[in-house]
C-alpha cells in the first residue's frame, strides 16, 4: 500500500508513512491506495466471521477485523479499546414519523468514547505510533478532541486539541479533560480553529483531523461492519450526517473497494444530510457548483456539524455521486423534532445524527424515497454527548404546556 493523490489528474504517489498531510505537488487530498492483485471475497467474509469468536484485541476490534483492506502495522503498535461492533438497531416510532417501513440505524455513537470517531482515531493514533510521534493533535467540534484524548493516553502521547472557545458541548470538554489532553481555546469557529492548527504543523507535532488518511481508512470500516451484519445485502438507501465530510467520504472509498473486489454487487445510494444553518455541501449540490463556497459563520444546533468549510467535500462528493446518492439540508426544528422521536424509540442520539431522520422525512414527503426501501441511517453521537441540549429542549417544552 501507498498514499496517492486523490485527484486522479495529479495521481502523485508517495510513500504509506511519509508525514504529509496533503500532496507536495499539487496539495489536493491524500488517500491510501489500496491495490491488491486479486481478493478472495468469499474466503475473507469467512474468517472475518470467524474472527468474532476470537480474543486477540485486533479480531475484538470492530476496525480491525477488517485488517487485510488496512495498512498493516506490527499487532504491539496497534492502539484499540475494542471500538467498532455497534449493533443496527431497528427503528419502529422513527420509521413512522419518517413515513417508512423498513428503517435500521447503525449507532456510531456506542463506540468507547460515545462517537463515530474512534473508527478512525484507533488506525490514526496507530500510524502516530508507528512513525514515532510524541504529540499528537486536532482541531474539532469536541468529538474528536474527546476521541483523540483517549487513544492519544492509551498510546502514551501527548495529545492536544483546539477547541472553538464556548461552541463546544460541555459533556466533550469534560472527557478531553478526563483523559488528559492539552486543551487550546481558539477564538472562532471549528473553521478557525482548524487553521490555526494547520499553521502549527511543521513544530513535530502529528496531526489528527479528518484529512488524515489514516482516520478516513478506519471510519472507512464502518461500511465492512454494516454489510457483514447485514449477510453482505445491500440496503436500498445509506443516510449520513454531514459536517466535515469525512465519513461519507470513508464510506464512499468502501464501497469502491468492496465492489471492485466483488464482496457485494451493487451500491446503496449515500444520501448526506447537513444542517441548513452549515450547509455548504447542500448547496454546492442543488446549484450543481464544481466548487464548494464555503459558509463564514456557520451556525446550528447540530454543534458536531456545525462547519463551514468542509475539508473532505470531494471525497464525498465522488461517493454520492458514484452511488447515485444526493445531499440536502434540514433545519434546526426539524432535526429537534427527529432527535426527540429517536429517544422516544428508546436508541436516543446528539442533534447531529438526527438530521439522519429528519433527512429521510424529508425525502419520504417529497416522495423521494419510496415507503418500503431498505434503509440504513448511520447516528454518529450518543444522546450523552451534549445534555445540555436535552435539558433545554425539555424546559421549553414544559414552558409550552403550562
Ligand atoms: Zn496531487
Amino acid at each position: 500500500m501507498q498514499l496517492r493523490c486523490f485527484d486522479p489528474d495529479c495521481a502523485a504517489k508517495l510513500d504509506l508513512h511519509s508525514p504529509a498531510l496533503a500532496c507536495p505537488k499539487c496539495d489536493g487530498l491524500l488517500e491510501v491506495d489500496v491495490e491488491f492483485p486479486s481478493v478472495d471475497a468469499s474466503a475473507l467474509k469467512t474468517l472475518w466471521s470467524e474472527r468474532r469468536m476470537s480474543r486477540d484485541p485486533r479480531d475484538i476490534s470492530g476496525v480491525w477485523r477488517y485488517r487485510e483492506f488496512l495498512p498493516a502495522y506490527p499487532a504491539n503498535e496497534i492502539v484499540t479499546i475494542g471500538e467498532g461492533n455497534t449493533p443496527l438497531v431497528r427503528g419502529h416510532r422513527t420509521a413512522s414519523f419518517a413515513g417508512v417501513a423498513n428503517l435500521q440505524f447503525k449507532h456510531l455513537g456506542w463506540n468507547p468514547t460515545g462517537c463515530f470517531k474512534d473508527l478512525g482515531m484507533t488506525v490514526g493514533m496507530t500510524e502516530a505510533v508507528h512513525t514515532g510521534a510524541k504529540v499528537v493533535a486536532c482541531a474539532s467540534t469536541g468529538n474528536t478532541a474527546a476521541s483523540l484524548a483517549a487513544y492519544a493516553a492509551r498510546a502514551g502521547l501527548v495529545g492536544r486539541v483546539y477547541l472553538p472557545a464556548g461552541q463546544v458541548s460541555l459533556n466533550k470538554l469534560a472527557q478531553a479533560l478526563d483523559f488528559g489532553a492539552e486543551i487550546v481555546e481558539i477564538e472562532g469557529s471549528f473553521d478557525d480553529a482548524l487553521n490555526t492548527l494547520l499553521e502549527k504543523t511543521n513544530e513535530g507535532i502529528y496531526f489528527l483531523n479528518s484529512i488524515n488518511p489514516f482516520r478516513i481508512e478506519g471510519q472507512k470500516t464502518t461500511m465492512f461492519e454494516l454489510l457483514d451484519q447485514l449477510d453482505w445485502k445491500v440496503p436500498d438507501y445509506l443516510v449520513v450526517p454531514g459536517g466535515n465530510l469525512g465519513n461519507s467520504a470513508a464510506f464512499g472509498k468502501a464501497f469502491d473497494e468492496l465492489l471492485r473486489y466483488g464482496f457485494i454487487d451493487k451500491l446503496p445510494r449515500m444520501i448526506v444530510v447537513q444542517a441548513a444553518g452549515a450547509n455548504p455541501f447542500a448547496q454546492l449540490w442543488r446549484d450543481g457548483a464544481d466548487e464548494l463556497s464555503p459558509v463564514t459563520e456557520p451556525e446550528t444546533v447540530a454543534t458536531a456539524i456545525r462547519i463551514g468549510n468542509p475539508r473532505s467535500w470531494k471525497k464525498s462528493l465522488r461517493g454520492v455521486r458514484h452511488t447515485g446518492g444526493q445531499v440536502l439540508d434540514v433545519t434546526d426544528e426539524e432535526i429537534a423534532a427527529a432527535k426527540a422521536v429517536i429517544g422516544r424509540d428508546g436508541i436516543g442520539c446528539e442533534p447531529a445524527s438526527a438530521a439522519t431522520l429528519a433527512g429521510i422525512r424529508k425525502l419520504r414527503v417529497s416522495n423521494q424515497i419510496p415507503e418500503g426501501a431498505s434503509i440504513v441511517a448511520i447516528l454518529t453521537g450518543h444522546a450523552l454527548k451534549d445534555t445540555n441540549f436535552i435539558i433545554k429542549s425539555q424546559q421549553r417544552e414544559l414552558a409550552h404546556a403550562h
